[in-house]
Order: C-alpha cells, then sequence, then structure tokens
C-alpha cells in the first residue's frame, strides 16, 4: 500500500519561516475553536525534524516513534519508556496491554507550578474517572508508583502522557491551553489506551488520506495491531485523533469510511470509552 506522502517536494521548497508560516497558515483555517497562541505553538512543534525519526520494537510489532528532547513519542502524544522500547521484541512485554494498574488505583501529584486553572482542569478529569470508570486516581502520600501531572508545552501538542502502568513516577504534561476533554485524552493514556484509529479494525470505519498528511508524520496513522482492541470501533471516542491531525494542506487526514466527516469529540468520556477502561479494569 502507498502510504508515502507526495510531501517532499512540498518540504525541500518551503524552508525555513516559509514552512512555519504555511503550518501556521494551514492551522488558521482549520483549528477556528483554538486560541492563536495555540495555534502557534502547535506550529512550531510541527516543524518536523524527520531525522529524529526512529524505528523501534513495541510488544513484539516493529513501530516508529519520534525521539524528541530525550523522550520517545508514538502516536504523537505517548511517551514510551526506554525499558518499553528495549523490551519490545518480546510478545506480552513493554505494551500497555499487560501493564494495567494494580486494582486499578492509580496515585497522582500535581506539579507546584500547574497553577489553579489546570488544576481545577486535572480535579474535573479525576472526578470523570473516579464518578463513571473502575480506575480511582488517588492524591499519592508515599507511594513509589504514581502519576506526576507537570506543567509544560514541549514536545506535543497540548500535552503528552506515558502509556499503560510503568512503576516509579510516570508523567502527564499539560500545557496552558488544554482542556478538560484532553487532560481525559492524556490520563487516557496512563490508564493504557492507545488512540482508537490505531485499531487493528479501523479500515473498516475510516479512511486515512494519507497525500493530506505532513511529511514525515505519516507512522502516527500507522495501525497499532499489537493492543487489544476492547468493545467496536468507537470514531467519537476521545481517544480519536481530530480529522485534519498532522494535515499539510487544511483538508482531513481521516474521514468515515464512506467519505464523510466526523465530528471530533473532546468533551468527554463516551459510553464506548468507559466500558473500554472498565473492561481493562473489571
Ligand atoms: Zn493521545
Amino acid at each position: 500500500m502507498n502510504k508515502k506522502p507526495n510531501g517532499l517536494l512540498y518540504r525541500q521548497i518551503l524552508t525555513g519561516k516559509t514552512v512555519f508560516m504555511s503550518f501556521l497558515i494551514a492551522a488558521v483555517l482549520t483549528s477556528c475553536s483554538k486560541n492563536n497562541e495555540e495555534i502557534a505553538s502547535e506550529a512550531e512543534t510541527n516543524a518536523f525534524n524527520v531525522k529524529n525519526v526512529k524505528k523501534g520494537q513495541l510488544n513484539g510489532q516493529e513501530i516508529i516513534y519520534e525521539r524528541k528532547n530525550g523522550m520517545n513519542f508514538f502516536q504523537g502524544d505517548i511517551v514510551l519508556t526506554d525499558k518499553q522500547l528495549a523490551e519490545g521484541s518480546e510478545f506480552n512485554k513493554g505494551g500497555a496491554s499487560y501493564s494495567r494498574w494494580p486494582s486499578g488505583k492509580i496515585y497522582y501529584t500535581v506539579a507546584s507550578n500547574m497553577g489553579s486553572i489546570n488544576a481545577n482542569k486535572i480535579t474535573t478529569a479525576v472526578n470523570e474517572y473516579n464518578t463513571k470508570t473502575n480506575t480511582q486516581w488517588i492524591p499519592r502520600t508515599n507511594q513509589t508508583n504514581y502519576v506526576e501531572f507537570i506543567f509544560g508545552s514541549s514536545s506535543g501538542s497540548d500535552g503528552w502522557a506515558h502509556i499503560g502502568y510503568q512503576g516509579g513516577k510516570q508523567t502527564v504534561s499539560l500545557d496552558q491551553y488544554i482542556s478538560v476533554g484532553s487532560v481525559i485524552h492524556e490520563m487516557g493514556h496512563t490508564v493504557g489506551l492507545y488512540h482508537e484509529h490505531t485499531r487493528k479494525d479501523r479500515d473498516q470505519y475510516v479512511k486515512i488520506l494519507w497525500n493530506n498528511i505532513q511529511s514525515g508524520q505519516s507512522y502516527n496513522f500507522n495501525i497499532y495491531s499489537s493492543g487489544t482492541d476492547i468493545g467496536p470501533f468507537n470514531i467519537n471516542s476521545v481517544m480519536m485523533y481530530w480529522p485534519t491531525s498532522y494535515s499539510k494542506n487544511g483538508l482531513p487526514t481521516i474521514t468515515r469510511a464512506d467519505n464523510s466527516s466526523f465530528t471530533y469529540n473532546r468533551t468527554g468520556f463516551t459510553t464506548g470509552d468507559i466500558n473500554t477502561i472498565n473492561a481493562m479494569y473489571p
């Protein structure tokens, strides 16, 4: 299958500031719901450095990820530890399917520089998990294994997170523009969820428009077949990419399989999301 985007020429012609401005314009055209600072930040992080793209293995499957700021970014905003990648050639190791939080209890801390606005978003998101799912997010006292919410805008779009239970301290990073729905999304990675569009059965439900994807970013749309698909495909999932994710031209990169558009959900959990998490944490 031809997954190679026609972006090489585009990248060679447009360099430096021109590339930045073209991303900025595309972002402005496609991200009406976002403010200007967020758009500029996304445009900068989208100025992609191809040489940082690496091949590795996760849960016995070859994957492609980006090495950035000393971290390994998979599917855009999922951070894999070096240990996960080192164990990646072994099936049943390294992947999120085999790294559940014991008893569904997730202890957490919030960095002191988070600010009250984001702290309130975290509280709202924690309440969503604690009232609607079988996971319990509990403020840490002295537990060894926990997640820290840190404040930072580097390395991702509006947030990133380690996937599944890692042991020791792991991280959810949130920038100042993140929505509650996106906090729920990042916490979904902590719980062990990958992105909906990488399910094995996704081609029955969505179409990937490879030619609209920014040069060097198409690997973010690869199917991750070593994950465990739970329940039916859910295009409204809080874990679904948005329709113009990594678009180079403002046109959709994902549509429904019948070519029609879909609505991007970052308002919160769908029933399917809740059922999936509760199947993982019965
Ligand atoms: Zn994500």
